[in-house]
């Protein structure tokens, strides 16, 4: 067989040569050691925590170490696309802290190494096609879909493993003359790879994350381009990465099983082999057993979801390390003030059999983190999320940036910060009590007699006076609860509780309910502080009139 031919036959067109594509796309100049890593997803429209996972991952590798991180989009699947997914999978990284130095940008290409869309590359793709093909390393498939579903029917029923391989590659070995009268025909094909690998044959394998590995040759001539010339995630990602002169390929673990295809590839074409970080998948527990967590049934797998909960990007970003290395943790604590890129990631510390998303933990964490910000800092983001979720109490944040930043500022600061809030949702909830809309009415516990709750109030009216201290406060509380026969001395109570008809806490609540709508709330002397004399005042007149 003349291959040098039957390449010419199959891409008259191409003209350029592999040597020309060195040329134009040489070695990076980059320092010694330094990690060049992409990401690579598909413009789904769909981010979700594995993308974060892996773009975390490739970005501390590639800026730790003085390199480069690029994205380039795997749009090979049109069927997938949806419009405007670029956009949103930047933006949203970007959001969670991950920029990329080089690569596709929303509308075109930054970089020398481009194009960084693989729809772009097509003329690159088959000038390795044309390289394999005359080398007898690739030939053209004529098979129909019916032949192919053939073929599986009986290697199903002789219990073979399925797939074009062996004595199935009907397309191997052709002649010349054959080829010719398909494409005479103009019939359809696809260019396979010639696999020279046997089952029988296994070799040793050092991943980064998983670690050695003993693998199993590929014996199956899978596609490298389709019918209408458009490469398979395979062959762009041997052609992508050796031009783009990567160094770490940092992907999921579905891509193991074709990894032996893939290094096959990479000694086919002459390419020197990246080093393969692949991160295992993210798990939730669902009743007793572990799963991963998919699309169709776990909304919080998309990073919109963390969005719109109003989780802070820092929280995110602190509890997706605290997954990816076990150290971070004990880091964090020696380092509670430092930026997180301080900490030195590691990929192999990396679970090799994929980590377990756990949100009460990031929930914990989320706490942690939003109860060391101040509470200029607070407000900026909770009122950034509030403009795009709650737009009532955005506007109500913003007409009184003051009054919503003492409010957010009681217990911030100090060794033990309140830790009331998770996520910005919960926000609402625990201001609510300082805005007369979203205030709630009192239920008072049907236990006591509406009289005396009547007297506790209209005594405090009397005597509350906003110039006291919390201490004053407290005594006067403590006066009202002696003048109505019930106890101060809380150890008594406990010890007897029948002893006494209620004690200075049923006291506290009585004024607490009718100032806030609640049971619970921060500091009742400092919330009244915040309130000032005439609103709290005017609450608790309210609550009278009304029983
Ligand atoms: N488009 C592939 C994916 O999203 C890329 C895998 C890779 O990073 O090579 O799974």
């Amino acid at each position: 067989m003349d291959y040098q031919k039957l390449a010419e036959i199959l891409f008259p067109d191409v003209t350029d040569t592999p040597e020309m594509l060195e040329e134009r796309f040489p070695a990076r100049n980059a320092p010694e050691g330094a990690v060049i890593t992409r990401m690579a997803p598909s413009p789904t429209g769909f981010v979700h925590l594995g993308n974060l996972v892996q773009g975390l991952t490739s970005e501390r590798m590639a800026h730790q170490s003085g390199g480069v991180l690029f994205l380039r989009v795997e749009d090979t699947d049109a069927k997938r696309e949806v419009p405007g997914a670029v956009e949103v999978l930047i933006n949203t990284l970007k959001h969670y802290g991950i920029q990329f130095d080089e690569g596709a940008t929303i509308d075109g290409d930054a970089g020398t190494y481009g194009p960084y869309r693989q729809r772009q590359r097509a003329g690159i793709y088959h000038v390795y096609a044309k390289k394999l093909v005359s080398e007898g390393k690739a030939y053209p498939c004529f098979c129909t879909e019916e032949q192919l579903a053939a073929m599986r029917e009986t290697q199903e029923a002789n219990k073979e493993t399925t797939g074009y391989y062996g004595k199935y590659a009907m397309w191997r070995d052709r002649s010349m003359e054959e080829i010719q009268e398909q494409l005479a025909a103009g019939n359809p094909w696809v260019l396979r790879f010639r696999s020279t690998g046997s089952i029988e044959n296994q070799f040793k394998f050092d991943d980064v994350v998983k670690g050695k590995l003993t693998i199993t040759e590929n014996d199956v001539d899978h596609v490298l381009l389709k019918s209408d010339g458009i490469p398979t995630y395979h062959f762009a990602h041997a052609v992508d990465d050796h031009l783009m002169r990567t160094t770490h390929v940092v992907r999921g673990d579905e891509w193991l099983p074709t990894l032996p295809f893939h290094i096959q590839l990479f000694n086919a074409l002459g390419f020197k082999l990246p080093k393969y970080v692949h991160i295992g998948p993210l798990m939730k527990m669902d009743g007793t057993s572990k799963r991963k967590l998919s699309k169709r049934k776990d909304p919080e797998l998309a990073l919109t979801f963390y969005k719109a909960e109003g989780f802070p990007v820092a929280a995110v970003y602190e509890y997706i390390m605290t997954l990816l290395n076990s150290n971070y943790e004990d880091w964090r604590r020696a380092n509670p003030d430092a930026p997180a890129t301080d900490f030195k990631f590691s990929p192999k510390k990396l679970n090799p059999a994929g980590n377990l998303f756990d949100y009460a933990k990031l929930t914990d964490v989320s706490k942690n983190v939003i109860s060391k910000m101040n509470a200029e800092e607070v407000y900026t983001l909770l009122l950034e999320w509030a403009k795009e979720f709650d737009a009532d109490f955005a506007e109500k944040l913003s007409a009184d940036k003051d009054y919503a930043v003492s409010i957010l500022a009681i217990g911030r600061g100090g060794k033990k910060p309140r830790k009331d809030i998770a996520v910005w949702k919960e926000a609402k909830p625990y201001m609510g009590l300082f805005f007369d809309d979203y205030l709630q009415k009192p239920v008072f516990d049907e236990k006591f007699d509406k009289g005396i709750i009547r007297t506790v109030l209209e005594k405090f009216l009397s005597v509350y006076d906003p110039a006291d201290d919390s201490g004053m406060w407290f005594d006067k509380v403590k006066a009202i609860t002696e003048e109505i026969g019930f106890t101060t001395d809380m150890k008594a109570y406990k010890a007897d509780p029948d002893a006494f008809p209620g004690t200075v806490a049923d006291v506290s609540t009585f004024i607490r309910q009718a100032v806030t709508g609640q049971t619970n709330s921060p500091d009742l002397y400092t919330v009244m502080q915040i309130l000032g004399k005439e609103r709290s005042l005017e609450r608790i007149n309210t609550v009278l009139k009304s029983i």
